[in-house]
């Protein structure tokens, strides 16, 4: 059984239904990405969560949700100090929607300073990959990131695969400049770069997937798959570059986690021994699915219809 480590935050999210009526769900990228990864491989890998939760109710429920997922929380670490970060999606009368977070505090920051304390990389072995995004790194303290990108090192010698997703979040960055250096630090560390071009388009002023392929090359990423919305992505791997075309809806209804359901996909096909290629074609299939529906996380009875199609 492969063994799978995904690394970083996960969110009380409460969604809008109507006026001041919520749906509370969990979510957040690399959550989102587990989900996917395990529903899409579930009998052939165990999928770690590394990360933080309060000792708070709420917390006792993302764990109680982790599991559902069928997801290992055993390196979810608990701090008495904070609680889940939380964001709420609201929709106004023109049906646009706004996203309002409360996450400066999350028990998450705290994830690699709790480890650290109690463990050291050894924790993280067996793993055949370590999976991690713009956003893990950005709420982390400049210490824990200097202490991650060690970890990451320590975990590569060992033979890890590790495997990046950029997801550009300006906000969480103090500016472009500390944001590029850190993504350059983790791209040059990286097996397999899964990144958006709308995020290269704005950090680092590429014009085209061809460029971001080029810019990855430089860093030495040997697998990197660019992903361009219903543009489909280009994928480049074993020095060969190729086109994936996504896979067209009848009505886009939320594009919430295409991205993070895609790279769930793609994992899950590559551990699972499929080509690039063709791990980008069952993930383009997934994506679709996704934003063909509401919220970031299809329920397990929608993914059954998808998986049975
Ligand atoms: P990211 O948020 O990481 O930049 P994208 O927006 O490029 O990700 O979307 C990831 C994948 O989701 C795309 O490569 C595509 O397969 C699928 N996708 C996104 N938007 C659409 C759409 N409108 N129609 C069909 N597939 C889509």
């Amino acid at each position: 059984m492969k063994q799978v480590i995904i690394f970083g935050e996960c969110m009380v999210e409460l969604f809008q239904l109507v006026d001041n009526v919520y749906h509370q769900a969990f979510a957040g990228d690399v959550y989102n990405t587990a989900v996917y990864c395990k529903r899409s491989a579930a009998a052939q890998l165990n999928l770690k969560f590394l990360s933080a939760v309060g000792t708070d109710l709420v917390s006792d429920k993302l764990i109680a949700q982790l599991e559902q997922e069928k997801l290992d929380s055993s390196l979810v670490l608990r701090t008495k100090t904070a609680r889940p970060g939380l964001y709420m999606i609201n929709t106004d009368c023109f049906g646009e929607r706004s996203f309002v977070y409360w996450r400066d505090s999350s028990a998450a920051k705290q994830s690699l300073a709790l480890f650290r304390q109690h463990h050291t990389v050894e924790r993280l072995l067996p793993a055949d990959v370590f999976y991690f995004s713009g956003i893990s790194l950005a709420i982390l303290s400049l210490e824990d990131r200097t202490y991650l990108f060690t970890l990451i090192k320590e975990l590569k010698a060992q033979g890890v695969q590790i495997v990046f997703d950029p997801n550009y979040r300006p906000a969480l960055w103090p500016d472009a400049e500390i944001c590029r250096a850190n993504f350059d630090q983790a791209y040059a560390l990286s097996d397999i770069a899964l990144p958006g071009l709308d995020d290269h388009k704005v950090l680092y002023g590429c014009s085209s997937a061809g460029d971001v392929l080029a810019q990855l090359q430089t860093l030495g990423v040997k697998e990197i798959i660019v992903k361009n919305g219903s543009s489909g992505v280009l994928g480049y791997s074993e020095g060969e570059s190729f086109q994936c075309p996504a896979v067209p809806v009848k009505k886009v209804i939320d594009t919430t986690a295409a991205g993070d359901s895609f790279n769930g996909g793609y994992l899950a096909g590559r551990l699972n021994g499929l080509s690039p290629l063709a791990a980008c074609q069952y993930a383009a299939t997934l994506a679709s699915f996704v934003v063909e529906h509401t919220g970031a996380i299809v329920t397990k009875e929608q993914f059954r219809g998808f998986s049975s199609r």
